[in-house]
């Protein structure tokens, strides 16, 4: 309950720093974005305002009223009038473009700025400042590009709106000219550009947060091991002590009895006790044995290897395994034949195959299928345990080859054993290069498949 307070704890910990980085970054990214709008604009501003500039404007301005005059006294017409101011316009932008690049080249700007100057309304009005005439009206007509570069206006900022107001000199009456203008800046792929600005403190904090999800998680992964290893540990003590109880007791009893009938000159009965008391014996010196000798690793197990036929030797283990069961137990033997010899120990070949072969039994397997093949593709020996017991589940199957790790008593009957025998088995077949593994499916049975490789 507590660990499980602190791995949610933690999660939920990561999950909210995650957050509030996230905001930060995207924050940055904002501002920066601010920042460049705002650099781009004065930029613009600088270069656009130059003499330079102004003169080339004057051209097609002058041009332009030209032109009106002509309209004016009924020479061209209204769309003669604005075809020529794009005409004009259209000339002059070469060099306002170069102007305009050479200008911005030498602003402190690292980043590609497009500027687009367009006329929306040009409108003459009259002494009264009502409107005379609509030349170019933005209501109706869309605006005329001049200057700059043509881009769409939607992907644009709207950095400038200016009039140009001029009096026209008219015999007749007073009249004034409005030609309004708009200018619009396009930041050329600058979202990549801050994002590569902003590349280093990405990775750097996606390197750290890396680091604090491995650090987590290794944590985690430690405090459940430790908490497994916690468990297994009181189980086997609880077991071993289990164990140790019955035959220490009955020497206890056995030993008190021997010294009543010896006391009382009764030599037979005496013999007797000595007989259980030497099996008790035998039975602690064993299990003191199998802890110790059955928990070795597999770069301690020191290999005697012989070649030899596998199935010859499979038939040995489990016709002397045989006499030792009673009969409601069967056994299949599933044997393809080969001219492959294996490679192996006998001893320990054979003590790994007797203890699937027990576990089989003893958790309640009533057919036991043993199988052999060699696979020529792979170049590998298969011997295969199948029974038909309880079987192990999804979640235990990954831990029952950990030393002493032995299915909860808890959930179950009780089984006698210290959790030695997989893990023996395992570390026999590492010893062969080998792999042991199993596939097993809960109230069905279990699968256990030694793999020896050809040496
Ligand atoms: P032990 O049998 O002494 O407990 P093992 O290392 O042989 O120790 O096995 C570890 C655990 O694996 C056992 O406690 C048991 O729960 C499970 N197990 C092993 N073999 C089988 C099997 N054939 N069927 C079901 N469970 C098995």
């Amino acid at each position: 309950m507590k660990s499980r307070f602190l791995i949610l704890g933690s999660i939920v910990t990561l999950i909210a720093i995650s957050a509030i980085q996230a905001y930060l970054i995207y924050n940055t990214y904002e501002l920066k974005k601010k920042t460049f709008a705002m650099d781009a604009r004065n930029s613009i501003a600088k270069v656009y305002t130059t003499q330079e500039v102004d003169s080339l404007s004057w051209i097609y301005r002058n041009d332009f009223l030209n032109q009106l005059e002509l309209y004016e006294n009924s020479k061209i017409s209204k769309s003669e009038v604005l075809k020529n101011l794009e005409t004009t316009t259209r000339e002059i932008n070469k060099s306002f473009l170069k102007l305009y690049e050479e200008g911005i080249k030498k602003t402190d700007i690292n980043f590609d700025v497009k500027i687009k100057v367009s006329v929306t309304d040009i409108i003459i009005l009259d002494s009264l400042t009502t409107v005379d005439e609509k030349i170019l009206d933005s209501q109706k007509d869309s605006a005329i590009f001049i200057l700059g570069n043509n881009f769409s206006s939607k992907d644009a900022m709207l950095i400038n709106k200016s009039t140009w107001q001029k009096e026209l000199e008219d015999s007749k009456q007073f009249k004034d000219l409005h030609f309004k203008t708009q200018i619009y800046m396009n930041l050329v792929d600058w979202e990549n550009v801050i994002i590569k600005e902003l590349s280093v403190l990405l990775i750097l904090s996606v390197l750290l947060f890396a680091f604090v999800i491995g650090l987590l998680s290794y944590s985690i992964h430690n405090l459940i091991k430790q908490k497994r290893l916690a468990e297994i540990k009181t189980d086997f003590i609880n077991n071993i002590t289990h164990e140790l109880k019955t035959p220490l007791s009955t020497l206890a009893i056995t030993t008190k009895t021997l010294t009543n009938k010896y006391a009382e000159g009764q030599t037979e009965i005496a013999k007797e006790t000595i007989q259980v008391i030497d099996r008790q014996n035998k039975r602690l010196q064993n299990l003191i044995d199998q802890v110790v000798n059955n928990s070795v690793g597999y770069d301690e197990i020191d290999l005697s290897l012989k070649k030899f036929k596998t199935i010859p030797f499979l038939n040995d283990i489990i016709n002397d395994y045989k006499i030792t069961l009673n009969e409601n137990v069967e056994i299949v033997r599933n044997f393809i034949e080969t001219d492959e010899k294996i490679i192996a120990d006998k001893f320990y070949l054979g003590t790994a195959i007797l203890n699937l072969l027990s576990n089989a039994v003893k958790y309640e397997g009533t057919k036991i299928e043993i199988s052999y093949s060699y696979n020529e593709k792979v170049k590998q020996h298969i011997i295969l345990v199948s029974d038909n017991g309880i079987g192990i589940s999804k979640r235990h199957q990954k831990l029952i080859f950990e030393k002493f790790f032995r299915v909860s008593e808890k959930d179950r009957h009780n089984y006698k054993g210290l959790g030695l025998g997989l893990y023996y088995s395992k570390q026999i077949i590492k010893a062969h290069k080998g792999i042991l593994e199993v596939e097993s499916k809960e109230n069905e049975g279990s699968v256990f498949k030694i793999i020896i490789p050809k040496q």
